[in-house]
């Protein structure tokens, strides 16, 4: 049995709060993981600046983790206690109709049976999370790496479901860590990836993941920049990473004839877009909007992180102890850094 514990609780928009909680027990199938390092993420900043419609608050708080498996309940056979562990937070059910259709993305429970907790120093893990998307750390991988393996699985996903053609020049609208993982892991995966951004410490980043062609987007016009690298047709494909609504706008425009845009950065539940009608129909231009991820995507992330294929570390502003969760926030909130890794 575990005592006591201390988690980051996000009370209401703008508050944390560390808090001393009884620590999980393990439950049938499940896991409970002493956390070793928990990223902060766009989607917890989101909700920390104005709440988030799937997290009522108070509420535990982290998504994106690594650790050691610290009690294993009845009937888990994969893992023992000790063993250092990369999971991601949410696992489709394998019996609604859209898991039955290859679409477990959409899978009616996977948002309701997800877990929050992360920036705690135990998180537990429920037995459909550990038979489909936890994986055994290699020693190799550091923990801080490891716990990349949700967002990754969400670029993988967003990758191959746009489904952009062998040779594919892809522009990356945003400089996020999501715009930067989408341009790294594009380029990685053979695509000519173009990223447009408006900050140059995070352009440089992206330089450094081996971004070959990054646009700074406030002195280039991002239109006129596309035309110029693909003799006036247009990219082949578009990912929008930047969660604006004047971007999502543009962005069928930016692609060429037959070319493909892709809606990864949301916009609020209300937001409405235009688009031309004329665009879409004569110019066969396709719209897409990946959604999460699949179990298939989180494997093929494992993959690319446990082969040292893909190294997300220059994307870590910083690591810093559980105590300092708030100060993060408020960094983040005030355009510091990009992902922040905390070591509970
Ligand atoms: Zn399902």
């Amino acid at each position: 049995m575990l005592g006591l514990m201390r988690s980051a609780i996000l009370v209401e928009p703008g508050r944390i709060e560390l808090r001393e909680v009884p620590a999980p027990q393990a439950p049938p199938g499940g896991i409970v993981v002493r956390v070793r390092a928990a990223l902060t993420d766009g989607t917890d900043l989101k909700a920390y600046r104005r709440g988030h419609p799937q997290m009522p608050m108070p509420t535990p708080f982290g998504h994106e983790f690594s650790g050691d498996v610290a009690a294993a309940g009845a009937g888990v056979s994969r893992f023992n206690v000790g063993d250092a562990v990369m999971c991601v937070h949410s696992a489709p059910c394998g019996a609604c109709y859209w898991c039955g259709h290859g679409q477990e993305e959409l899978c009616e429970s996977v948002m309701s049976t997800k877990i929050l907790g992360a920036y705690a120093e135990y998180i537990e893990v429920p037995a459909h999370i550990v038979e489909q998307n936890c994986y055994r750390k290699p020693p190799g991988l550091s923990y801080v790496a490891a716990a990349f393996l949700e967002p990754l699985s969400c670029v993988v996903h967003s990758i191959e479901y746009a489904g952009f053609a062998k040779g594919s020049t892809v522009a990356v609208m945003g400089d996020g860590g999501f715009g930067i993982l989408h341009a790294a892991l594009l380029q990685d995966y053979g695509f000519r990836a173009v990223l447009f951004g408006r900050r140059e410490e995070r352009l440089a980043l992206a330089r450094s993941l081996g971004v070959g062609e990054v646009v700074d987007a406030r002195t280039q016009d991002p239109a006129a920049a596309i035309r110029s690298l693909t003799q006036g047709r247009g990219a082949d494909g578009l990912i929008e990473c930047t969660g604006r609504q004047d971007v999502w706008e543009q962005a069928p425009q930016l692609v060429r004839r037959g070319g493909v845009v892709s809606f990864f950065g949301g916009l609020p539940a209300e937001a409405r877009v235009a688009f031309s009608a004329a665009r879409l129909h004569y110019d066969e231009v396709r719209l897409v909007s990946p959604f999460h991820f699949t179990p298939r995507a989180v494997r093929r992330a494992y993959e690319l992180l446990a082969q040292h294929r893909f190294d997300p570390l220059p994307l870590v502003t910083q690591t810093v102890p559980l105590a300092q969760v708030a100060a993060v926030f408020e960094r983040l909130d005030g355009g510091e850094g990009v992902k922040f890794a905390i070591e509970p």
